[in-house]
């Protein structure tokens, strides 16, 4: 006898394109990449899959393990990683999510590998850490043409070839960074691991210390940062040596983390490691800052991700799930809070993909274009991954129990969440950065103004807020950075949508976001909690572009 009948639940969210998304397309072709859209469309049917659904399930329940040792003593230092990481990997490097952009000369290229990367993160967030790094060490890598003479064309090649062996004899490469120590990660000047030059060997150096987070640590190649008798300096640093030998690279730990399961983070001790200096010694910042900043547009686009993924199951939960007689979607404090989640995301993705328009430009030498990335990147990446976990919290709780439970996806997406705030410049530290582009650079100021003044005329709420940024920043204090920040990233958003965004998306946001000064202390109403849009905000078109298409049975 059967117990009882399930119904009332939705259809599985699987075998959807994970790209059919309107803001995310239409971003696509305006910032040059339109000629990408099949290949973007073709892996975004494969992230909405059930097979990749399934991989990023497995990858994170079954985390990476470190063998620090073989059965006989000898130090090995390998992480073992379940298939299913293998399988998310291949894909990733075959697609040229990694560093594959940078031999590529069509103009927007870096967009359509940053519409890639949006939507194969869908299937997890985890082997998106290595992609990143691999793909943001390039610019640092060029500063010795050397070093990136010998190992650029691997690291952009199209093979994901694992395992620990000398990195000219492997088809593919993937790099990473080792910065954070014990004692200082934001303030990397506090680093204390030492470089020793190799006599007789120019630019050979050995690497001897401590480094508290060094995340994909199966990679191939490392940016190190340690102390030369020049100073602070920056090192690549192989995994195993051209001789073949294990490089004193020694894995102590695994953090165990509170989400991003699926990839590894370790505990590292440099013991007289082979390394090769890049840039100047005693310019170790501006060195690896040029990775730095291309990893933050990257913690920019997984956080649209993170955020296009959690509405669009919000969405799908309520298009299908009754309650009171009608379905969640269509009643209209449901659709309100959908609404805002959904405009909070096509606010996000508008943000990312112009920054990553505008780094494809400035590799080509576009300097009013660098100006601009300069200060909006720093702004936008504080703001939008601060407001990751409040959007996550939100998405998963318009599943109501099911969101609270772990096969429903939502509990991975929300412990994710805060990770993209503290990596690369914690929150404080991206806000500080931003002041310090507006106020010691002023060409990032103006090229930032400049896009903001595109849209002058089209919204009178946008211009309004435009013109009390430009009164706040006549006190550009510390303590208020991170209100300068907000309202930076807010201007450029709004600016964004106003121009190009769905006219309903466009029209809630400077309602919500902008209008008096926005939130709770201004006069539109917009209260602390997503769900509180303004009265005449058209919540059904909005909802509609989350809502996935899903094929019937
Ligand atoms: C999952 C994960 C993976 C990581 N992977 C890597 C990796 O691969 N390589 C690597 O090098 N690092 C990695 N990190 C480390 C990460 O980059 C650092 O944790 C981060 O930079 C912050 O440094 P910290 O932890 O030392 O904190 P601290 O620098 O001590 O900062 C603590 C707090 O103080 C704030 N703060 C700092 N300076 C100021 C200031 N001047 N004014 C006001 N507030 C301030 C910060 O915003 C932060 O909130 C990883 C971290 C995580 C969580």
């Amino acid at each position: 006898m059967p117990t009882h009948e399930v119904f009332n639940q939705p259809p599985p969210l699987t075998g959807y394109d994970v790209a059919d998304d309107a803001a995310m397309l239409s971003a696509l072709r305006r910032e040059g990449a339109g000629w990408a859209q099949d290949a973007v469309h073709e892996l975004g049917r494969l992230a909405g899959s059930a097979q990749a659904q399934e991989q990023g399930r497995q990858a994170n329940e079954n985390p990476p393990e470190l063998r620090t040792h073989d059965r006989f003593g000898n130090r090995v230092d390998e992480v073992e990683f379940h298939p299913a990481w293998h399988e998310l990997m291949t894909v990733a490097v075959r697609h040229g999510l990694h560093a594959a952009p940078w031999r590529d000369s069509r103009p927007g290229a870096h967009v359509a590998r940053a519409a890639g990367f949006y939507v194969w993160g869908t299937a997890d967030a985890g082997h998106c850490c290595p992609i990143s790094m691999t793909y943001a060490i390039v610019p640092a890598l060029r500063l010795a043409p050397g070093l990136a003479g010998r190992f650029e064309p691997l690291l952009a090649a199209p093979e994901y070839d694992f395992g620990l062996r000398p990195p000219e004899t492997k088809r593919g490469l993937l790099a990473g960074m080792s910065m954070t120590e014990k004692q200082g990660g934001s303030d990397v000047r506090a680093n204390t691991t030492r470089a020793v030059a190799v006599e007789g060997d120019g630019g050979s150096y050995l690497l001897t210390g401590h480094k508290w987070f060094t995340s994909a640590p199966m990679g191939d190649l490392f940016l190190v940062l340690a102390q030369a008798p020049g100073g602070l300096s920056c090192f690549l640093l192989p995994r195993v040596r051209p001789d073949g030998t294990l490089n004193g690279m020694r894995l102590q730990r695994l953090k165990d983390k509170l989400g991003n399961r699926s990839n590894a983070s370790a505990e590292v001790e440099y013991d007289e490691a082979l390394a090769w200096l890049v840039g100047e010694e005693g310019r170790g910042v501006r060195t690896i800052i040029e990775m730095v900043n291309v990893t933050r547009l990257d913690c920019v686009l997984g956080t649209a991700t993170g955020m296009r993924a959690g509405v669009t199951m919000a969405a799908h939960h309520a298009a299908h799930r009754t309650a009171f007689g009608r379905k969640l979607a269509d009643q209209p404090l449901m659709a309100g809070v959908l609404a805002d989640l959904a405009i909070e995301s096509e606010a996000t993705t508008m943000a990312a993909f112009r920054l990553a328009g505008a780094t494809d430009r400035a590799v080509r030498g576009d300097e009013q274009e660098a100006a601009f990335r300069r200060l909006a990147l720093a702004a936008t990446k504080y703001w939008v991954c601060k407001r990751a976990p409040a959007h996550a919290a939100e998405a998963l709780e318009c599943l109501g129990g099911n969101g609270y439970v772990e096969e429903s996806g939502m509990p991975r997406l929300y412990r994710e969440a805060p990770l993209a705030s503290i990596w690369e410049g914690s929150g404080n530290v991206a806000a500080l950065d931003a002041l310090r582009a507006l106020t010691r650079q002023p060409e990032s100021a103006e090229a930032f103004f400049a896009e903001l003044d595109q849209a002058a005329g089209a919204d009178s709420r946008l211009d309004q807020a435009v013109l009390r940024l430009r009164k706040e920043l006549s006190d550009p204090s510390e303590a208020r950075a991170r209100h300068l920040a907000e309202a930076m990233a807010l201007a450029l958003q709004g600016a964004l949508l106003v121009r190009y965004g769905d006219p309903a998306v466009a029209d809630a946001f400077t309602a919500s976001r902008l209008a008096d000064g926005g939130g709770s202390s201004g006069s539109s109403g917009w209260g602390r909690a997503f769900g509180t849009l303004p009265a005449g905000a058209d919540t059904a078109a909005i909802v509609r572009r989350a809502t996935p298409m899903v094929p019937a049975g």
